[in-house]
């Protein structure tokens, strides 16, 4: 029987969630689902100088917000708990102290060295000072004298200085390391805690994980948790190193190629189903054509043999683009739903708030033309309230005159005032009759129209909007057009 599949996101709590921590999520939650296993969320905050306050209330936000939804970590607790690892610092001890007791690690007094503070010839060796720290020699005379009763600084895993260690990553397929190149990292630190490697690699066992998942900026970190596997006597999970995100300049990803923080892309108007079958993309493929593919699928689907070895480029236009794929499958329910958040915060007071059944009208003439929900108030704004300070002069179209610019508005707001059918079809027949009566094309007669309603030369379709604003707007509208060109000239 293969054992259950159990995979983590190992979030450590330096700095607010980006695009990378949380594509790293993803993967692991959807290899979870389609095997019908478990997701674990594990807090790594072992490195306390790092700590950045609300960090993984940020993450955790940002999972919820995706629907990315967790068996065990945080808030839910679960069988192999705490969850933080601060919390388990005495399993990491005893592990440090087993290790010592075989041999395996061993204490250090030496103050540490900083890789700058290497020699030549230790970097053409690649091989870093603390490689040659002499405490894994000492004698227990010596310990004793140079501790003088005080605990040592760090504990060293001792490497084996010869030897291949080898991994069969699951997406990289067969690496390997010479042992010689590997120094005698530090397991535990002189505040008491654990390194990452220590931590992770007790907690991966302890929590049973069977995929590690992970970003490749790990890959190299791998060996040296192999051999704190091997010493501990752990048969090690399965590997799988996810690759690298790019910018579109091939430029490792960063805060210049858009917004980078999870929230922002909330707050920039992203909806998260289309945010996720985008970070789906970056790295993984149902084939060489499929874009817009529903999470469902990819559940279906997602296994590591379509996850690629190459970089993933990060594109906004793209996202952006996928944004408005999804904006437009919304029904007009659902995307009122969806605007009120950014009406409720863009909009000025006065047009506040938002009358629902108003806005499910209005959301559909729009929906072909937004990409991202933060254009929202923007988009709409002249829906709730007239622009009244709109320059008059843009009234006349190309080709008119004040005198015909000023015939028009008067002809269409006589017989808009006149009618109580308010349906596209009955305006639009109108309507074109008037403008024929003035011997106006259509374009012309409308762009008044279209100015004087909106204050702007860009609208949705003319009828539908002016059915939806309604004949006491247009025709309050038109008024107010009327008497401030009248003014003006
Ligand atoms: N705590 C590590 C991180 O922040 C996790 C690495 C791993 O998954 O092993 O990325």
């Amino acid at each position: 029987m293969p054992r259950e599949v159990r995979v983590r996101f190992a979030p450590s709590p330096t700095g607010l969630p980006h695009i990378g921590n949380i594509r790293t999520a993803l993967f692991n939650w959807l290899f979870a689902r389609h095997h019908g296993g478990k997701f674990i969320v594990r807090v790594e905050d072992t490195d306390q100088a790092r700590l950045v306050p609300g960090s993984i209330e940020a993450m955790l936000d940002g999972l919820r917000w995706l629907n990315i939804d967790w068996d065990e970590g945080p808030e839910v607790g679960g069988p192999y708990g705490p969850y933080y690892q601060s919390e388990r610092l005495q399993i990491y001890h005893d592990l440090a102290g087993k290790l010592v007791t075989q041999g395996n690690a061993y204490h250090c007094y030496c103050s540490q060295k900083l890789p700058s503070q290497d020699s030549q010839e230790q970097r053409d060796r690649r091989v870093s000072a603390s490689a040659d720290c002499k405490c894994r020699d000492l004698t227990p005379g010596e310990i004793s004298k140079l501790s003088k009763g005080q605990e040592s600084k760090v504990v060293r895993f001792a490497m084996p200085k010869e030897g291949i260690t080898r991994v069969n990553d699951l997406i990289r397929g067969a690496v390997e390391w010479r042992n010689e190149t590997l120094n005698d990292f530090i397991i535990m630190k002189s505040d008491g805690f654990p390194t990452y490697h220590l931590a992770v690699v007790a907690d991966d066992k302890l929590m049973e994980i069977s995929h590690v998942m992970r970003a490749e900026e790990w890959l190299p970190s791998t060996p040296r948790h192999l051999q704190l596997c091997e010493a501990l006597g752990y048969e090690p999970p399965k590997y799988a190193h996810l690759p690298m995100i790019m910018g579109s300049d091939r430029a490792k990803l960063s805060k210049r190629h858009g917004a980078t923080a999870i929230g922002e892309y909330k707050d920039n108007g992203f909806l998260p189903e289309a945010l996720t079958n985008f970070m789906v993309l970056l790295g993984w493929a149902l084939d060489d054509k499929t874009d817009v593919v529903s999470t469902q699928t990819v559940i279906e689907n997602f296994t590591l043999d379509r996850v690629t070895k190459s970089s993933a480029i990060f594109d906004q236009e793209k996202l952006l683009w996928m944004n408005g794929m999804y904006i437009r499958e919304l029904t007009a329910e659902q995307l009122a739903g969806r605007m009120t958040p950014f009406l409720e915060r863009d909009l000025s007071e006065d047009m506040l708030p938002v009358d629902q059944e108003y806005l499910q009208q209005i959301a559909p003439l729009l929906q072909e033309r937004i990409k991202s929900l933060e254009e929202s108030a923007n988009i709409t704004s002249y829906f709730f309230k007239a622009d009244e300070e709109f320059d008059t002069g843009t009234l006349v179209q190309k080709g008119m005159d004040r005198d015909s610019t000023l015939s028009a508005l008067k002809a269409a707001l006589d017989d808009l005032s006149a009618t109580d059918d308010f349906h596209q079809e009955k305006l639009e027949e109108m309507l074109n009759a008037t403008g024929e009566r003035l011997e106006l094309s259509r374009r012309q007669f409308f762009g008044v129209l279209r100015t004087a309603a909106t204050g702007r030369s860009v609208s949705p379709p003319l009828f539908e909007m002016l059915e939806v604003l309604g004949k006491d707007r247009i025709v309050s509208r038109i008024k107010n057009a009327v008497d401030r060109f009248s003014a003006a000239s």
